[in-house]
């Protein structure tokens, strides 16, 4: 939360007081910063740059055209997993040639808009989808580049919601399958097998599975007895959502990533999403009402599960501080809620806050990935407004919805 600090006691983002944006924007607001969206991607970029890579943006994890744009701008591809991504990253002026197409059900339509769109990589999950890429090449003649998504059964060790390298899971072909399916795509006269791709999960803060799956895909490759030219490792890098949490350690997978390239003259291609945007957006709620009741204290915001999902969906916790920060020993325990009809609809219960009153600004950290990507208009409420900040300028990025455009 580097880019987020108290001056005077008031939260700041950049240069910004969001008291002020808070005050000029309604609540609740999505805000992100610009100098910490471009200050991870280069981390990114320095752990890995002693190798030829492509960072892919994974734009689910926040598809705001403004943020697409951002880190194209900085030289970032994307990673896309439907049409609309697809389209969204190309209106925000990420060239075709550093896209990659994921996602185990792409239809035709959205397979002959990739190909017609000239993009870098599809990496296929089926043998269908290829054989629907043939189909499609055969009728342009042309030869398309593809990628083969191989399920290494390794264990993210992260939540079993966001795993997807098991083999209990949809994603990817067991090697046995993949094995089947390179044979077969090197014999097509219409694709051009260039990539293994894999994607074990998401919120990875260890290294070990990352290590553990660089073996299985050495493995796969020397059986496969195919040269890939790339190797797209995916994304999954976790970020510190509390004090108590480490983020990933880069310096260690990148060692073993030069390991593993000993044995194989791949290029790679990252998939990062939650590590690039995650720790860059806040979301700022107002308190409606403090409901007090025997055994705890409920602060009821103007945000809700609709707009910010993770903490329903998967029981994730992301840390809530005050905007104005207040003097004074006095400390309570409160629950945090949104006004959603559902008993999920909560955020979090925090220990030793300020006391609070009705109509104060608070502050939920880190939801600059899977937040406003995964809001919904559940309720028949709104979606927020988003801001990007640079400097000391706001920069309207998303209008907040209007009740009329649901109705
Ligand atoms: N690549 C693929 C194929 C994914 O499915 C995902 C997330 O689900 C990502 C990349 C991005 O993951 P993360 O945001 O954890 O980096």
């Amino acid at each position: 939360m580097s880019w987020f600090e108290y001056r005077n006691q008031v939260l700041c983002a950049e240069s910004v007081s969001l008291a002020h944006i808070a005050k000029e924007v309604g609540t609740p607001l999505y805000c992100y910063s610009t100098a910490a969206l471009k200050a991870n991607y280069e981390e990114f970029v320095d752990a890995f740059r002693d190798r030829d890579v492509l960072i892919a943006y994974s734009v689910k994890a926040n598809a705001n055209q403004a943020v697409i744009a951002t880190l194209s701008a900085c030289g970032a591809g994307a990673d896309v997993v439907s049409g609309g991504e697809l389209q969204r990253a190309l209106a925000a002026g990420v060239p075709g040639s550093r896209i990659v197409f994921s996602g185990v059900g792409k239809t035709f339509e959205e397979l002959n808009y990739a190909i017609n769109k000239k993009i870098f990589l599809i990496n296929a999950e089926s043998k269908s989808e290829i054989i629907e890429i043939e189909k499609i090449a055969k009728s342009k003649k042309r030869i398309i580049d593809i990628g083969i998504r191989l399920n290494p059964n390794t264990d993210a060790k992260t939540i079993n919601q966001i795993s997807t390298g098991k083999k209990e899971d949809k994603f990817g072909l067991t090697e046995k399958t993949f094995i089947e399916l390179v044979k077969y795509a090197k014999n097509s006269k219409y694709v051009n097998l260039k990539c293994l791709s894999v994607h074990i999960g998401s919120q990875i803060v260890n290294n070990l599975p990352y290590e553990k799956m660089l073996k299985v895909i050495d493995r796969v490759i020397k059986k496969s007895n195919h040269k890939f030219e790339f190797v797209d490792l995916g994304g999954g890098i976790g970020i510190a959502y509390h004090n108590k949490t480490k983020k990933l350690n880069y310096k260690k997978y990148s060692i073993s990533i030069s390991k593993f390239l000993k044995n194989h003259n791949s290029k790679i291609i990252f998939e990062p999403g939650r590590s690039i945007i995650g720790d860059t957006g806040i979301l700022i709620s107002k308190i409606i009402y403090i409901k007090k009741t025997k055994s705890k204290d409920f602060i009821i915001l103007d945000s809700a599960m609709n707009d910010l999902m993770r903490p329903a969906l998967y029981g994730s916790n992301h840390k809530i501080i005050p905007v104005i920060k207040k003097g004074g020993s006095s400390k309570k325990t409160y629950e945090f809620v949104g006004p959603i009809c559902e008993s999920t609809d909560k955020f979090l219960t925090s220990k030793n806050f300020q006391k609070l009153k009705e109509k104060d600004l608070i502050i939920i950290c880190d939801v600059g990935a899977y937040g406003m990507s995964l809001s919904s208009n559940y309720n028949v409420r709104p979606n927020p407004i988003e801001i990007l900040i640079k400097g000391s300028k706001i920069n309207i990025i998303k209008k907040r919805q209007k009740l009329i455009d649901l109705i």
